[in-house]
């Protein structure tokens, strides 16, 4: 990549979140291995992010680029109206042989936050089909959920700035999110706000939405199971839809397959995305019950009202497939299991510092979460200086990396932090 590139790139395309008059410089990556990204330059960085939650397996993996070729010799895409495939077919039978039986009907869109307004829209349609008025979600504060607007109605109203969307954006109910850490003895004050927030409102609300154990771009929370476990018994209790987004959560990244499982519950929605196709292209899945999905097919509408173009995309159906079995046969639990106690042994220490608010860690996530936010291009080029990639925001320097990392490249970016946040 030239010179050119990058300055037709800061001057012509949107970043994720980046201003176009002052843009946060792009580093040129052009080619990915494992569980390092090359920069042009011929410089390798190690990835602590797994391009946000999702490149579980590193990056160009013989197996999954095998299952992709082979699906593109066959069709890159087919519209599923009408038309099924073997990739969707074998794609939903291991979703739903991975997760509880209750959830066993799919519908498969185009990214996360799509998912999350399938969701929302199920939700809907199911107590419509009812005959019941519920238009109302309730949500935690300092989660995140996408940023279409439906998925942004139902994020934490600060960070995701409802007030510019005032007027536009639905309204909903937010409690305060969860106070008790996943490790801390248990504090059942926790629930008092849902449960006063439901003794008022319960006849409205059509679903509870939740990061279930961990709360990801909101603020890299992670509470307790016992609360997801009491949210799941409220919902029973006033007859409410519980929806979990596991879109980060899912695929193995907190030790368990999905982070329900640490409260061993079911929701009734289940979203899916991020490490679907161990990273490698754009695809979500929503799953529900057969009641649910039947009530809504009894509705007035006699269907679910959604069908995006690119839906059950063959050739991310195909990788997807084939990303659920890499990790079903390796060693993922060990893997993962051995990140953390890494993470711990590495990252803790730094809550010493004075700088240092809190660290936080479960399964392959670690966070050190500063009192002051940082200064993310600063710290950009320290971590590029030091030959890792992390992608600091607000007040949090975190990891996700792949779970294929070594003991050796996961010490090089808890060392790049340490080198860093002592001198901040
Ligand atoms: C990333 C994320 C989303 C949105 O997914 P996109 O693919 O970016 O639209 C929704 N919910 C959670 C919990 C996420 O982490």
């Amino acid at each position: 990549m030239q010179l050119n590139d990058i300055n037709f790139d800061a001057k012509h395309i949107w970043h994720p979140y980046t201003s176009m008059t002052q843009p946060i410089p792009a580093y040129p990556i052009v080619s990915a291995s494992g569980v390092e990204l090359e920069l042009a330059d011929g410089r390798k960085l190690i990835d602590g992010m797994a391009s946000w939650w999702a490149a579980i397996h590193g990056y160009n993996h013989p197996v999954l680029n095998q299952a992709a070729s082979q699906q593109l010799t066959k069709m890159s895409h087919v519209m599923f109206g009408g038309i099924t495939h073997p990739p969707a077919t074998a794609l939903c039978r291991q979703l739903i042989d991975i997760t509880d039986d209750r959830l066993e009907c799919i519908f498969l869109a185009d990214s996360g936050s799509v998912a999350v307004e399938v969701a929302l829209k199920m939700a809907l349609q199911y107590w419509q089909a009812r005959g019941e008025t519920r238009h109302q979600f309730i949500a935690l504060q300092r989660g995140y959920h996408g940023d279409t607007f439906g998925a942004m109605s139902v994020c934490d109203p600060a960070n995701s700035m409802h007030s510019l969307y005032r007027g536009y954006l639905p309204t909903h109910f937010f409690v305060q999110a969860p106070q008790c850490g996943f490790y801390q003895p248990w504090q059942a004050d926790d629930l008092i706000p849902l449960q006063k927030m439901l003794t008022e409102q319960a006849g409205k609300i059509a679903a509870i939405i939740v990061e279930p154990i961990v709360q990801g771009a909101g603020g890299m929370r992670i509470y307790h199971p016992n609360y997801l476990t009491a949210v799941r018994e409220l919902c029973d209790h006033y007859n409410i839809l519980l929806i979990a987004d596991e879109i980060a959560t899912g695929f193995g990244r907190t030790g368990k397959l999905f982070a329900c499982q640490h409260s061993a519950i079911t929701p009734d929605i289940l979203c899916l995305g991020k490490a679907l196709t161990g990273g490698y292209v754009t695809l979500s899945a929503t799953l529900t019950s057969r009641h649910i999905a039947e009530t809504i097919s009894q509705g007035k509408a006699g269907c679910f009202m959604h069908g995006p173009t690119f839906m059950g995309n063959p050739l991310a159906c195909a990788i997807a497939d084939a990303s659920i079995t890499l990790l079903r046969n390796s060693p993922w639990q060990k893997w993962v299991k051995d990140i953390e106690t890494q993470l711990m042994a590495e990252l803790f220490p730094l809550r010493d510092q004075p700088q240092v608010a809190d660290v936080r860690v479960l399964g392959a996530i670690g966070v050190v979460e500063m009192k002051n936010p940082v200064n993310v291009p600063e710290l950009q080029r320290h971590f590029v200086a030091e030959g890792v990639w992390i992608r600091p925001f607000g007040k949090l320097i975190y990891l996700t990396p792949p779970y294929i990392i070594t003991a050796v490249q996961l010490t090089k970016l808890t060392e790049a932090i340490k080198k860093i946040v002592l001198k901040l």
